[in-house]
């Protein structure tokens, strides 16, 4: 069961501000600033590493051109602007998990500014959540503690992490789900970050605050808090509502926020205190020396912005006016986009005609999502992509309803079969003698065992209560096992239903 928190009468008294910091890991191939490999997951703590991002004296940064590239992508797809110049920074703090003492990060002059997200609104409308910034930094590693140990694992150390930050656009738990939803779902179309929030390949922390309308009136903003390190959709959205709700209480109860860092106890529903929040003037930032600056080409831009792909608002205004699917049908399978690559797949094969591909949307959201979620495998919808039906075995299913070789009921067997199996739906309803029968004398037949099972009902129909009509038919689809035409048969039951002739006795 989800946990929400509904919005108290005292939140009602405020306005939830949101400010997100999204933190995403970068798929390359190699770390920020060394030529460790990026592949660590499941390796031995500390054999990715190197004299670089182990922090030994001495050693050198090398700026990494993919992770730039990816930020650029990135930044191109929120609608930023693209600096002519960035200049990496050192951000100075000492903990345990960073070797040199210091994080480069960018500052002043980040990589990208001044973009937005659109989300939609529950209410259908749309509004556009603005990126302040979104730039380039190094991962620290990570301590796990052990006892009165904590141990260290720096394979995390130096991966190329891409922080994308939000103007305080976001005014609800709703919209600050929508926009990391949106925001996952794009990362995934550039093909930049998994999108995994349970690995901690996307973590978030939303500045938190509440404000009177009086308050907001004025264009004043309430202390913030922030809450560090969430990492699912769930929690970030419990986190909010708990997180304003508190506040609310505090203020009500004559109290004061204080800007702080919380962390978010899952067990407990409920923010934390971590540490009182550093301001930037305590990580002294500075240009870091070890890089030059980082001076954008041009028409390296240009020919990122030229070879970027459809992404998910573009591709879902194409299904609905291009070819006509229902707009929930457009929102799901644009949300993932391997489903899209699967749609896009199985349309091609299908064709476009005649509501082709709202029928092939059909089989994908009803039939084959139906079979993905029985799995167990429905939570992330892109494990479609693991299914074995193809996508042009879907299609050749779909072919085989519409020209009437087999009835629709028959169809949905066959892809549970076809999902079992692999095999093609041609071998599977001529291994299974699954075809559709339309022969009279078959259906005839069938009408007749009907009544003669049933002889009470046949007189109660003909008495006048005409909704046993229902009954015969599933009598006799369950007997032919639903290989009849379903209209032929329905045709018939009713001319032998009305003849009155055909009583046996
Ligand atoms: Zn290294």
């Amino acid at each position: 069961m989800e946990r929400t928190h509904s919005p108290s009468q005292l939140t009602q008294e405020y306005n939830i501000v949101v400010g997100m910091e999204v933190h995403a890991q970068l798929l390359t191939k190699t770390k920020m600033f060394c030529r460790c490999s990026a592949d660590y997951q499941g390796a031995s703590p500390n054999t990715h590493t190197c004299p670089v991002c182990l922090g030994l004296p001495g050693a050198l940064p090398v700026i990494n051109r993919a992770a730039v590239e990816a930020t650029i992508r990135t930044g191109l797809a929120l609608n930023c602007e693209i600096a002519e110049t960035a200049v990496f920074a050192r951000k100075n703090y000492h903990y345990p998990d960073l070797p040199k003492g210091y994080q480069i990060s960018q500052y002043e002059l980040p990589l990208c500014r001044n973009g937005w997200v659109e989300i939609d609104l529950p209410d259908g409308g749309a509004k556009r959540i603005r990126i302040h910034r979104a730039h380039l930094e190094e991962d620290t590693g990570k301590n796990t503690h052990a006892g009165m140990h904590t141990l260290v694992d720096l394979n995390r150390a130096g991966m190329p992490l891409l922080e994308i930050v939000t103007e305080a656009d976001i005014a609800s738990t709703e919209e600050a789900y929508a926009f990391l939803t949106k925001l996952r779902t794009i990362l995934r179309y550039l093909g930049v970050n998994s999108g995994n929030m349970e690995e901690g390949a996307l973590r978030c922390e939303p500045n938190i605050s509440i404000r009177t309308a009086e308050q907001a009136a004025r264009d004043e903003f309430g202390t913030k808090v922030e809450v560090k390190n969430l990492n699912s959709l769930r929690a970030v959205r419990n986190a909010i509502a708990y997180e304003a709700e508190r506040q609310a209480d505090t203020l009500q109860s004559g109290g004061v926020i204080e800007q702080v860092n919380m962390g978010w106890d899952e067990n407990r529903q409920r923010t934390v205190l971590q540490r009182a929040k550093e301001s930037s003037e305590d990580y002294r930032y500075f240009p870091e020396p070890d890089l030059p600056p980082l001076v954008i080409n041009r028409a390296w831009v240009e020919e990122i912005a030229r070879a970027l792909p459809e992404l998910p608002d573009a591709k879902e205004r194409r299904y609905r006016h291009e070819w006509a699917l229902r707009p929930i049908d457009a929102r799901t399978i644009t949300g993932e986009k391997r489903v899209a690559d699967y749609f896009e797949a199985a349309v091609a094969a299908y064709g476009l005609e005649n509501g082709k591909p709202q029928r092939m949307a059909n089989w994908i959201t009803d039939e084959l999502f139906r079979l993905l979620y029985a799995d167990g495998e429905g939570q992330d919808l892109r494990q479609i992509t693991d299914t074995q039906v193809q996508p042009d075995q879907l299609a050749a299913l779909a072919q085989m309803v519409d020209t009437r070789s087999i009835t629709a009921n028959t169809g949905k067997k066959v892809l549970e079969s076809m999902y079992r199996s692999g095999d093609d739906p041609q071998a599977i309803v001529e291994r299974e003698g699954l075809a559709m029968v339309s022969s009279t004398s078959v259906i005839d037949a069938a009408v007749q065992a009907a009544f003669d099972n049933n002889p009470d009902e046949l007189t109660r129909y003909r008495n006048g209560e005409k909704k046993l009509f229902g009954f015969f038919m599933g009598q006799m689809m369950r007997a032919t096992k639903g290989k009849v035409d379903p209209q032929a048969a329905r045709q018939r039951l009713q001319e032998m239903l009305d003849s009155g002739n055909s009583i046996r006795n």
